[in-house]
């Protein structure tokens, strides 16, 4: 018998079909769970949507309350192994063969391999990253690492250019929305007036690839025109600037119409060729071979509880109603703000942005991590359950203790104002952490630093910061005007 695939979204591109029947199911009880980005829901919908076009004939397209209306009491079916703990309990529960999982350049089995071999040494990105590149010969020259050199960190990582507005690099390749889209806006607009689904975030143009054929412009673009300028400023902001040489390609990649292999391959033809910086193209390669399938393959092997019962910091404090309604009018600190307002309007922000200025305001205040990784999963297009468990939990609020990272991610006012131009437009004062201008991110840090100093004595890497804290002449003034400072 020739099985049916079922595939999800995150499986909505040809690496994920392997020319036999298909199934697709678009479940609104999915969309319903929570209040979520308008740009998120759209996104997906118009991948599935598409995708069912694309297959034709070859697909079953359902659109349904729920999964169960679909394949309860089918026997027919197969499913390539789905991206989170509770799709795949699902799939289990319904006795559905389970080919291995797909959209990564480590698959599970390598990983596991890799991590057995390692006995008590840490997972080390840097040692995952190196290893998957010797395996794969990706950037490699021989046994060497391309240009002699792992790591080109140094070169990359540049402030934003001082007095300069945008990076001025070439324009990302824009999607034009078509009749698709438009159905998908008409159904988000019903459901949403029907209180089918809570919809935040604007409704603009769709900014993202959600075919593959998109995706492949929006590749050879930012390869073509932006991969340069990517390493240099990969750390950096600028307020005129949202996309700087970020490559929007994590949504077309966690749809599943973007191979990870095809960009990095692409983004090594541009090195071989002449055509991009050495450091450019490590910086990136690193991003999705490195980081994608690290953050991927720990998700699985730290299990599930990791997301929701780590909160070694004892943080509590429930998201405020800016975040929970992404309302950033009213937010003072110019660079939450800022960041807050691009949230809203796009349910995206680059990197720098998630970790330095969300990710580290949370952290300071003590944001609850379970609540924090599923307001990220639901207010980003490209949330997805794989990416929080290391990127929120880990890397951004520390609430593992030290499991993905050796310290917390906090840092104060001076390091936002050496890699952003938002400080010059606020209302704060970088350098300032007692009185009326005092910085919410300087003084933060030291208000954090004093609230969570018993759990991070022990941590040699927080020697430093600890000693300047105790040194601080004026902590107690500082944390009491802290713990009583209103709003955002
Ligand atoms: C707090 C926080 C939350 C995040 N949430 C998400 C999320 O929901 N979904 C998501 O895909 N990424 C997430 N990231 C990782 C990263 O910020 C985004 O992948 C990136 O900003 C997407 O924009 P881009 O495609 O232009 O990326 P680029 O800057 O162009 O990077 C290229 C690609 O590298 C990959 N990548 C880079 N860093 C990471 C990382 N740390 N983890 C996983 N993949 C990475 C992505 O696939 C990305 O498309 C998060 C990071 C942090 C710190
Ligand atoms: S002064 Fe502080 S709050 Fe204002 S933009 Fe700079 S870091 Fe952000």
């Amino acid at each position: 018998m020739q099985r049916v695939r079922w595939v999800f979204a995150g499986q909505l591109g040809p690496e994920f079909d392997d020319g036999g029947p298909m199934l697709l199911i678009e479940s609104r009880a999915a969309f319903g769970r929570r209040r979520m980005h308008r740009a998120k829901a759209h996104v997906i919908l118009s991948s599935i949507r598409h995708r069912a076009a694309e297959l034709g004939s070859r697909v079953e397209f359902h659109q349904v309350n729920t999964y169960g209306e679909v394949v309860d009491g089918r026997d027919d079916l197969e499913v390539i192994d789905p991206t989170s703990y509770q799709a795949r309990r699902a799939v289990r529960a319904r006795g559905i063969p389970v080919l291995p999982s797909r959209g990564f350049i480590t698959s599970e089995a390598d990983f596991a391999a890799w991590a057995g071999g390692r006995g008590q040494r840490r997972l080390l990105l840097e040692d995952f990253y190196r290893a998957a590149r010797v395996r794969t010969g990706i950037l490699m020259d021989g046994r060497e690492p391309a240009g002699g050199q792992w790591n080109y960190d140094h070169d990359n990582r540049e402030p934003a250019p001082k007095g300069a507005l945008t990076l001025g690099v070439d324009e990302p390749w824009w999607p034009e929305e078509d009749d698709i889209d438009a159905g998908v806006r008409a159904d988000l607009d019903r459901w949403h007036t029907e209180g089918i689904v809570q919809l935040v975030g604007d409704d603009v143009p769709r900014r993202f690839a959600v075919t593959p054929a998109e995706a492949q412009l929006a590749l050879d673009r930012f390869i073509g025109g932006r991969l340069p300028t990517f390493g240099p400023f990969e750390d950096a902001a600028l307020t005129d600037d949202w996309t700087m040489a970020h490559s929007l390609l994590s949504v077309p990649m966690n749809l599943g119409v973007l191979d990870p292999r095809q960009v990095v391959d692409a983004a090594e033809a541009a090195y071989r060729s002449g055509n991009a910086p050495l450091s450019s193209v490590e910086g990136f390669v690193r991003q999705i071979m490195g980081w994608r399938d690290y953050v991927w393959n720990l998700y699985w092997h730290l299990g599930e509880p990791y997301r929701d019962s780590n909160n070694v910091l004892r943080a509590t404090t429930p998201l405020p109603r800016e975040f929970v309604e992404l309302d950033f009018a009213t937010i003072q600190a110019n660079c939450l703000r800022h960041t807050m307002h691009g949230v809203h309007e796009r349910g995206w922000s680059h990197h720098i942005q998630r970790l330095m200025i969300i990710g580290n305001w949370a952290l300071q205040r003590g944001y609850d991590p379970a609540a924090l990784s599923q307001w990220f999963m639901d207010m980003f297009v490209d949330g997805t359950p794989w990416v929080m468990a290391v990127n929120v939990v880990g890397m951004s609020q520390h609430a593992d203790g030290g499991v993905v990272a050796t310290k917390p991610y906090a840092s104060g006012g001076a390091y936002i104002d050496r890699m952003t131009d938002y400080c010059a437009g606020c209302r704060f004062n970088p350098k300032v952490r007692l009185g009326p201008t005092a910085c919410p991110y300087t003084a933060g840090y030291w208000a954090f630093l004093d609230r969570v100093e018993p759990a991070l004595r022990g941590n040699q890497r927080m020697a430093q910061p600890l000693a300047g804290l105790a040194r601080l002449s004026d902590r107690e003034a500082v944390v009491a005007q802290e713990r009583q400072r209103e709003g955002l």
